[in-house]
């Protein structure tokens, strides 16, 4: 450290100090067991001693053998004395262990389990969690849950151990046992001596958190459960800590270094109280055909006050299915239209651009701009589309556009990111279903404000719109360098999609005969066809012949559509044209329609082997329908088969809430799925969960927040950003620390 601030250096070892500590430099490590931490993904002392006990064995609650009644469940930590394999009657082989511990013995079956034999042989220590029973006139645990404590090389007796046992995640594949890693971390322990605190004394004793060596020593060596409850919070905060203060960092440096336009548009515009000649955005309001609902005058006006403020917008606009974001999206442009500015529209897929492009062009009907070079000093409002299929001379046409600023507005692909793409000025972004899309085009489409060469202009204002609305606090962690709005309400007059789960063929015909009534009444439906692996050809493929069964069978005499994403561009806007006319009644598709198309008319879809999609994407797809006024039915085929699927549907079935769904989803799937390992901060999440620790992570920001107010780089807490650059991953450390 280059002692450039005045914070008193703490004493004791850094984790940047342990994690230049190869785990060979313990006295109990030789180069095999290295070997095998290595393998097992533990090559420092850091990342031993952040290998945290998997959980504990409270031994003041542990059954002793002799005082096991029959009948009652108990965990009993014995030694194996005998184990051996005979073959039952039927020849399917029995592992017989005896088990003492110190006050009786039982016997320990399993069955078809002839592993056990190795995993257990006499010598070894293990947790035996199961029902004492009664066999013969033998005491016996049969297939009991178990936990190897002590393998056969280790000493016999526990009596190291305290009264609580930490149990670690053992890994039999690198022949690891708890017991191992056990004595391991505890001789790392000792050897490591006290440890630094990066936490600012202040905030420990607000939050009332132990010291960083108490816990680390408590989370391993526990007296009581207390104590190892008392450091989980210790150092879930700090993980948690870690991981805000990345994110809150990034967004403060942005906002240093940002130029932001100041549009010329107020929140007043939409509250209404603003004197004056009507501004565009105000005439555009007044033109919809409908209410805007409070969500939506919410949404806009803290976009408002975002666009006119002195930062950029960093903005991540999350709302259920047809909550009707893209009307936010069309405020937030036409504020950057209406200071003389351009705004970009940036979706996912062709579909969805043509889509938004009629939409925008709709919506916008009649609105006209100042334009000194024509007669009566006006010009109407110029939208383009912009995709990979537009036609060459088009799109020079529309470069010169955007280049001089005679389009406003511009709906596009990723074609929007080519380097021939120019804006005269771009005053705002949005992103639409922004999980389509990459951090790098995100930051690629921001780029086009400053003119290309990344000096000239200012950073535009963004706005990303999602569909997949995940928890509060869950978003806190994901999208922590956005500030957030949600549009929590739907347009009135919406009937709620009625969804099925049909389990039995039976229940399928149902299905099957409601697409029949509804297409016959003149309104739409949609067949998603089964989830397939491989190549995009082959899920094509798979497509087409479901059109061809569907339409020969089920389906027979009403007219189909198919859609897919192979199909070449003009085909797939030609299909969707006939859908929304009625000629084609229903449109047989592979998940390309999962995102944002509308059509007002379906109300029914079938989602078959319902099971394969995730809760998310079936959201999503069932937000197809029901965005009209009709009733609309989403049946899901799939068999009961008891597992996680069922659970997905039968959750989907219950619910029509996005968020509610989204939490129901992370119970599910476990928050690892959800941060993804890409980032290392968010894969130091060891300890925390998002689900458990929600108060703990509206600390660890706030904490964050006024660590970095000022002092984005965290100049004055240097063994913060020593810890952080350790955690970060080089674009974030790059970003954070070199700029
Ligand atoms: P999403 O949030 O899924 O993108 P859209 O913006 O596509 O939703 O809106 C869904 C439908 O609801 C569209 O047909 C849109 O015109 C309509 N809509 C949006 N806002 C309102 C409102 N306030 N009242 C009535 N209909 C609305
Ligand atoms: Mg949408």
């Amino acid at each position: 450290m280059t002692g450039v601030t005045d914070a008193p250096a703490r004493p004791g070892r850094t984790l940047g100090a342990l994690a230049d500590l190869p785990v060979s430099v313990l006295r109990g490590v030789g180069e095999r067991r290295a070997e095998a931490l290595a393998e097992w993904g533990v090559e420092t002392v850091l990342d031993l001693l952040t290998t945290y006990p998997r959980r504990y064995i409270d031994r003041s609650r542990q059954a002793d053998l002799a005082s096991l009644a029959l009948g009652e469940e108990a965990v009993v930590l014995a030694e194996v004395r005998r184990a051996h394999v005979r073959r039952a009657r039927n020849g399917r082989p029995i592992v017989e262990l005896t088990v003492h511990d110190g006050t009786g013995g039982m016997q320990v079956v399993f069955f078809n389990q002839t592993w056990r034999a190795k995993q257990l042989p006499a010598g070894s220590q293990a947790l035996f969690f199961g029902k004492l029973t009664h066999y013969r006139g033998t005491r016996q645990m049969a297939n009991p849950v178990v936990d190897l404590v002590v393998g056969v090389d280790g000493p016999r007796a526990g009596s190291k151990t305290g009264r609580v046992v930490p149990v670690y995640p053992a890994s039999a594949k690198a022949g690891l046992t708890s017991w191992e890693i056990g004595n391991w971390v505890a001789e790392a322990l000792e050897r490591a001596g006290p440890l630094a605190d990066p936490l600012p004394a202040d905030v420990a004793d607000r939050l009332g958190l132990i010291a960083r060596t108490e816990a680390m020593t408590a989370i391993h060596r526990p007296e009581t459960m207390d104590d190892a409850d008392r450091a989980r919070q210790r150092l879930a905060f700090d993980e948690l800590l870690r991981l805000q203060l990345a994110l809150v960092a990034r967004r403060r440096v942005l906002e240093r270094d940002a130029r932001a336009v100041r549009h010329a548009v107020s929140p007043l515009e939409v509250t209404g109280g603003r004197q004056g000649e009507a501004t565009l955005v105000e005439r555009f309001l007044s033109a919809l055909p409908f209410e805007l609902t409070e969500a939506q005058r919410r949404a806009l006006a803290v976009v408002f006050a975002d666009m006119a403020g002195p930062f950029p917008m960093h903005r991540l606009l999350q709302g259920d299915v047809g909550s009707g974001k893209t009307v936010v999206a069309l405020g937030a442009l036409l504020a950057a239209v209406q200071g003389g500015h351009q705004g970009a529209l940036m979706v996912p897929t062709e579909v969805l651009a043509e889509q938004h492009a009629m939409v925008v062009r709709a919506l916008t009907d009649g609105l006209d701009v100042p334009d000194p070079g024509r007669l009566g000093g006006r010009r109407p409002l110029v939208v383009s589309l912009l995709t990979n299929r537009t036609k060459a001379a088009e799109r020079a046409g529309m470069r010169e556009g955007l280049a001089t600023g005679g389009v406003d507005l511009v709906v596009g692909t990723h074609a929007l990111l080519t380097d021939d793409v120019e804006f005269a000025s771009l005053g705002v972004a949005v992103i639409d279903e922004q999980h389509r899309f990459g951090v790098e085009q995100r930051a690629a489409l921001r780029e086009k404000g400053r003119g290309g060469d990344g000096d000239q202009g200012a950073d535009p204002d963004l706005l990303v719109m999602t569909a997949t609305p995940i928890p509060r606090t869950a978003a806190m962690v994901v999208f922590g360098d956005l500030d957030m709005a949600v549009l929590d309400e739907l347009p009135p007059g919406r009937t709620p999609v009625t969804t099925v789960w049909a389990r039995t063929d039976l229940e399928a015909v149902a299905a099957w005969e409601r697409v029949r009534a509804e297409a016959e009444a003149g309104r739409r439906a949609y067949v998603v066809c089964p989830l397939v692996e491989g190549s995009d050809k082959i899920v094509a493929r798979s497509a087409t012949e479901e059109l061809e069964r569907l339409s020969a069978g089920v389906l027979a005499g009403l007219r189909l559509g198919l859609l897919h994403g192979q199909m070449p561009a003009a085909e797939k806007e030609a299909v969707m044209a006939r859908f929304r006319a009625g000629e084609v009644q229903v449109l047989v598709a592979t998940t390309v329609i999962e995102v944002g198309v509308d059509v007002p008319e379906a109300s029914v879809m079938v989602v078959e082997d319902a099971g394969r999609f995730g809760i998310a994407q079936l959201h999503q797809l069932r937000g197809r329908v029901g965005r009209g006024a009709d009733e609309s039915w989403c049946y899901l085929l799939d068999e009961d088969t008891g597992d996680d699927a069922a659970r997905r549907l039968g959750a989907l079935e219950a619910s029509t809430d996005g968020f509610e769904l989204a939490e129901v989803d992370l119970t599910l799937r476990g928050q690892g799925t959800l941060l993804g390992s890409r980032q290392k901060g968010r894969s130091d999440l060891r300890l925390a969960s998002i689900q458990q620790d929600r108060d703990l992570l509206v600390e660890a920001r706030r904490v964050a927040e006024a660590l970095t107010d000022g002092d984005p780089v965290l100049s004055a807490h240097p063994l913060l950003a020593d810890e952080l650059r350790l955690f970060l991953d080089e674009d974030d450390e790059k970003f954070l620390f070199k700029s």
